[in-house]
């Protein structure tokens, strides 16, 4: 086949150019190097590190343009040891605060901040020695689950919550794929649950918004096999897919946390990872029929920057909700999209303000959410103002 193709070149490339022009075509082509005809083994797909050679503006963004607040960080996680629940601090206070101050991160949103006693400790580790450079928020005791009265101590923790320093609610999505009735065995507790009604009312109540994450990329939910976009990812955390067993659909997931946020109208949720970033037709359906929705855009720029033209007008319509945030973890290797730093901050700003084409959405040698690269979306001022700092301060009252 390659044989006659070449024939069928030579043909044309000679055509009208008699015998000098087919020794023209045989000299250039005798110094190409041939292909190789021997059986080289196949480039593993895991060593395949192609190189853009696309000659492009590369534009470095050191500072944000306006100050900022990231809405969604892990500076501790809440975790158990034995019997005994613990919170894990991943850095101190200075080894962040150095970051946030050159890249003009004003203040930065803990959202695993814990529950109970370890809520106090996140407090006392990161709010209070620097309350105007760190927020944390609460999450739900779910190992109190299957408390009789779970309901009412639910709602009251988040009272309790509130006066310990806490300024909001984070919902990992334990709530709905990995939460059961007897907390790790039994049936899935869905996302809609109304043992959590007085709890998200108590939320509206006390102003506290809720930083709610349902589901995760569509590709989770599909086979792991050679047509999923995220096979490298997926291969690399099978304990990732939400693909098969009992788990509910990502469709299923969106939908009980929109009956949550048309239940309690007072109470603010912002949808975390832009709530369903491959979609955002829908997102916009939701964020249309829900006045009290909001979405952040953490770890999900690989997704809104290989869109750049829909994701460009999804600013110009949500300017006032979208708010800035990365899903910074320190010292997260595993996670290469989410690794606090300098070079993080750096990726977002890019995508926000600038026009570059096709670059790298996290600070990896292979892009670890998918094989492709984004494109910035060159937000004008009064947007970027807006997504970067208003929004979030408006949620928190500050
Ligand atoms: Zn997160």
């Amino acid at each position: 086949m390659a044989l006659r193709r070449r024939e069928l070149l030579k043909t044309i490339a000679t055509a009208g150019f008699g015998a000098v022009g087919s020794q023209l075509f045989d000299r250039v082509h005798a110094q190409s190097p041939q292909p190789n005809t021997k059986q080289d083994p196949p480039l593993a797909l895991k060593d395949y590190e192609p190189k853009s050679m696309l000659h492009v503006p590369e534009t470095h963004v050191p500072r944000s343009r306006f100050p900022n607040i990231d809405f969604h960080s892990h500076l501790s996680w809440a975790d158990r040891k034995g019997q005994r629940d613990i919170v894990n601090h991943l850095a101190t206070p200075a080894e962040i605060l150095k970051v946030m101050d050159a890249k003009n991160v004003r203040i930065m949103v803990n959202l695993t901040g814990g529950y109970g006693p370890l809520l106090e400790e996140t407090v006392r580790h990161w709010q209070q020695p620097h309350p105007d450079r760190f927020i944390v928020f609460t999450e739900p005791w779910w190992g109190k689950i299957t408390m009789p009265n779970y309901s009412r101590f639910q709602a009251e923790q988040i009272e309790t919550a509130k006066k310990a320093g806490a300024r909001g609610i984070k919902v990992l999505k334990t709530l709905g794929l990995y939460l059961r009735e007897n907390v790790t065995t039994g049936q899935l507790v869905k996302v809609d649950d109304k043992r959590f009604d007085e709890m998200w009312e108590a939320a509206g109540t006390l102003n506290m918004p809720v930083a709610i994450h349902v589901s995760d990329p569509e590709a989770f939910f599909l086979p792991t096999d050679r047509f999923n976009e995220r096979y490298e990812e997926l291969s690399a955390h099978p304990d990732w897919s939400f693909h098969g067993k009992d788990y509910p659909s990502n469709a299923e997931l969106q939908e009980a946390r929109n009956r949550v946020m048309q239940r309690h109208p007072r109470t603010k949720f912002v949808a975390l990872h832009t709530a369903n970033s491959e979609n955002l037709p829908y997102v916009s359906e939701c964020l249309d029929r829900y006045p009290n929705m909001y979405v952040d855009i953490a770890a999900r720029i690989g997704e809104l920057g290989r869109q750049p033209r829909m994701a460009r007008k999804f600013f110009d319509k949500y300017q006032d909700r979208i708010l800035f945030a990365t899903d910074a973890t320190p010292h997260g290797v595993e996670t290469p999209q989410q690794i606090f730093g300098n070079e993080l901050y750096e990726i977002y700003y890019r995508f926000l303000e600038t026009e570059d084409e096709y670059f790298d959405y996290a600070p990896a040698p292979i892009p670890p959410q998918g094989r492709w690269r984004i494109y910035g979306i060159g937000l004008p001022e009064q947007i970027l103002k807006k997504v970067y700092y208003e929004n979030a301060a408006r949620l928190l009252g500050l």
